[in-house]
């Protein structure tokens, strides 16, 4: 299949998903969507729906599916996403996944591809640990292997680079029991639907796009 746009990325927490969706997007020109980022914006902006999230977000537990499913129910259904849209980080439950078949063909955007990206438990741990974050645009950044230009400084608008306030050993053990339980079973849900593609997520970040963009393209290896 040539030219694939409605996309969802998926894999371990610091496995390379935002990383990889900002260049995907790049190229596609198509929506970004992250539950992550999204989450993370209703935090900074003190909303109700910021405050019901935060606890759940901050101990590295999931949010619960019908918050999530509704905010990305609403992204869906915005006119930009009458392009395509690449989905990062969700889904995140079977629940999650059911409900994404649903609005999917509401809007008649049917998945295509399900990305996913694997990385092993210590090079996650390497990751999460020196990742930084610039709180205005989200870009990630990484103290060895993604260096700003300018140390501590976000290349694209200046921001201080920050961490992630879940980006702590406890956290992440959390999160990537969440990942174990919750989340993997979806690479058998996305396979029996002949759509999963697997990425080998330990190479560097120029190699994992350049697979990327073979399967994207419908080019043969
Ligand atoms: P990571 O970089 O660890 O993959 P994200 O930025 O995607 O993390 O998500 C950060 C946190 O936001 C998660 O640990 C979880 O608490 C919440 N979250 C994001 N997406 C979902 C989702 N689809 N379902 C439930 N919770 C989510
Ligand atoms: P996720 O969205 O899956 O949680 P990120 O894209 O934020 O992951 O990446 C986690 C950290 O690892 C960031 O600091 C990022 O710069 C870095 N990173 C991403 N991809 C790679 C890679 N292929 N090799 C080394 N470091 C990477
Ligand atoms: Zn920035």
């Amino acid at each position: 299949m040539k030219n694939m746009s409605n996309l969802i990325i998926m894999g371990p927490p610091g496995a390379g998903k935002g990383t990889q969706s900002e260049r995907i997007v790049q190229e596609l020109n198509i929506p970004h969507i992250s539950t992550g980022d999204m989450f993370r914006e209703q935090i900074k902006n003190g909303t109700e729906l910021g405050k019901e999230v935060a606890r759940y977000i901050n101990q590295g537990q999931l949010v619960p599916d019908d918050v999530t499913i509704a905010i990305v129910k609403e992204r869906l259904s915005r006119s930009d996403c009458s392009k395509g849209y690449l989905l990062d980080g969700f889904p995140r439950t079977l629940a999650q996944a059911d409900a994404l078949r649903k609005l999917t063909e509401e809007i008649h955007r049917p998945v295509q591809c399900a990305l996913n990206i694997s990385v092993d438990k210590d090079a996650l741990i390497e990751r999460i640990s020196g990742r930084r974050v610039c709180p205005k645009c989200g870009n990630s950044y990484h103290v060895i292997f993604k260096k700003p230009r300018v140390e501590n400084i976000c290349d694209t608008c200046g921001s201080d680079l920050v961490q992630r306030k879940d980006d702590t050993p406890e956290s992440l053990k959390v999160r990537l029991d969440a990942y174990e339980n919750q989340t993997k079973p979806l690479i058998d849900f996305y396979k029996k639907e002949k759509i999963l593609f697997e990425i080998d997520g330990l190479q560097n970040i120029d190699k994992v796009f350049e697979d990327i963009l073979v399967i994207l393209k419908g080019e043969t290896k």
